[in-house]
């Protein structure tokens, strides 16, 4: 018998490619053969942003890529646009990469892995005959809330046509999963009605595409969401998938690290920093921004900021007059950090964060408090079990124009630095969490049947 070969399809944003790597570490130290195909874009992005002492792991896992439909400057956080031309163009692209595979490669094909929103690529497989595996990046929560659609479609909470709310009202998806605003559905914290119905269409579909699948296995741990995998007992977990349990760092990033951050850490006194970062997909506007800028300053707290490149218009100009020179060596800002080495030093006491699933269980992973900022999709449900179900952080109020200002900010970050109980109860979840990856911890037993099962 040939070694077993996995086809792995990451969606192409950031916060799914990173998790899928991490996954397909696992792979390769259970002696598969792995093949990861991003999009030429991200895949050049990836490439550009790797460092000469990332190329072992590089070896190990062979990258390719595809179109991804779009054009060279076309803009890929256009949900519609992306979403149209990934289901026009990538299934076509991906039937031919397996069949050259298949033709030229000794170790053909013999299980693709993908992620569940990209399970149009089940469809391709199963013109191939090969196993199918679904991998859910976000929290099983989220996911069963998609499943959940048709029901809610029956029960006149949501709209068949573009899924928008019928009733607000908070609902359980079952008996003991913790209640759920219908606002914080996934595709309803959109900003914009076509983007909603888009991604609504996306979850229909998804939804069927996924049935072809013979596992789902999602980057969470039992013990983080049990209801809502006793609920759903076809998602099973895994996670949390994260560097520090390979003892590595993370691959597939977007952009360089700047790690001249570790060292301003290291310069940091214990438990004194706030870690302020907003994944790779959330934007500022002016006046947003400023009052950030000036909230951590009036913190008078060291704080590490990661200000990425296309986060607010005219970057240059977008700091508050004489900020930079008052913060001095007191505030450190990155295009880009390393962020789970960020979150295990010893300096950071605080993470304050968009909530996105992989920043969360990051966050929780190193018993970290949270100050939450969601921004959209699944942000504002991830923020809901941080504050009100785990209780292991606090959320920012808005002004009446919308703006979280300053003043908020200053005592938000004070409030949560003197609550002890929350520090005490993130690190009760921290343990937990980090068993379920260790040898008897659940995630850990479901990860091995999934692989055995591939072999
Ligand atoms: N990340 C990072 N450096 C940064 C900011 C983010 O390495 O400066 C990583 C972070 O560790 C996480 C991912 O980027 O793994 C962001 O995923 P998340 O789900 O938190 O947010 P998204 O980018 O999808 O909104």
């Amino acid at each position: 018998m040939g070694i077993p070969h996995v086809l792995a399809v990451p969606y192409p944003a950031q916060g799914h490619v990173i998790p899928m790597m991490e996954l397909l570490r696992c792979f390769v130290k259970q002696g598969f053969k792995v093949t990861c195909v991003n999009t030429n874009f991200n895949h050049e992005c990836i490439v550009k942003a790797m460092n000469e002492k990332d190329g072992h792991v590089a070896e190990a896992i062979h990258m390719t890529s595809i179109p991804d439909g779009l054009g060279p400057s076309d803009d890929r956080n256009d949900f519609v646009k992306a979403l149209k031309a990934i289901f026009d163009i990538m299934p076509g692209k991906l039937e031919e990469l397996i069949e050259m595979i298949n033709e030229t490669e000794d170790n053909k094909i013999t299980c693709l892995l993908a992620d569940e929103s990209m399970g149009w690529a089940f469809k391709v497989a199963d013109k191939f005959g090969i196993k199918k595996v679904a991998f859910w990046p976000a929290s099983a929560a989220l996911l069963a809330s998609m499943f959940s659609v048709p029901k809610l479609i029956e029960d006149k909470i949501i709209n068949s046509n573009d899924g928008t709310v019928i009733k607000h009202q908070m609902i359980s998806l079952s008996e003991n999963m913790p209640a759920m605003n219908t606002e914080n559905m996934a595709w309803v914290c959109f900003p914009d009605l076509e983007i909603q119905k888009s991604v609504f269409d996306v979850v229909l579909k998804t939804n069927e595409f996924v049935k072809l699948a013979d596992f789902i296995i999602c980057n969470s741990a039992y013990e983080l969401e049990p209801a809502a995998f006793t609920s759903f007992p076809k998602i099973l977990s895994i996670g949390p998938l994260i560097a520090t349990n390979q003892l590595g760092k993370q691959i597939g990033h977007f952009w360089p690290e700047d790690s001249t951050c570790l060292t301003w850490l290291d310069q940091q006194p214990v438990c004194s920093v706030i870690y302020v970062a907003f994944g790779s997909f959330t934007v500022f506007d002016a006046v947003q921004f400023e009052e950030l800028a000036l909230g951590l300053e009036q913190t008078n707290k060291p704080f590490l900021w990661v200000v990425r490149p296309d986060m607010t218009d005219a970057m240059s100009e977008a700091y508050p007059k004489g900020f930079i020179d008052r913060i001095g060596s007191r505030g450190k800002m990155v295009g880009w950090a390393p962020q789970e080495k960020v979150l295990r030093h010893p300096s950071v006491a605080c993470f304050l964060s968009h909530c996105g699933w992989n920043s969360t269980i990051e966050g929780v992973s190193n018993g970290m408090p949270f100050l939450c900022w969601p921004y959209f999709a699944d942000q504002f449900l991830n923020k809901s079990y941080i504050c009100d179900v785990w209780k292991v952080g606090v959320g920012f109020d808005k002004d009446d124009c919308g703006i979280i200002r300053q003043g908020e900010i200053r005592n938000k970050v004070e409030h949560l630095l003197c609550d002890r109980q929350i520090k005490e109860r993130v690190l009760d979840l921290k343990g937990k969490v980090v068993n379920s990856v260790n040898e008897q911890g659940c995630s850990n037993k479901n990860l091995s049947t999934v692989i055995d099962w591939m072999k």
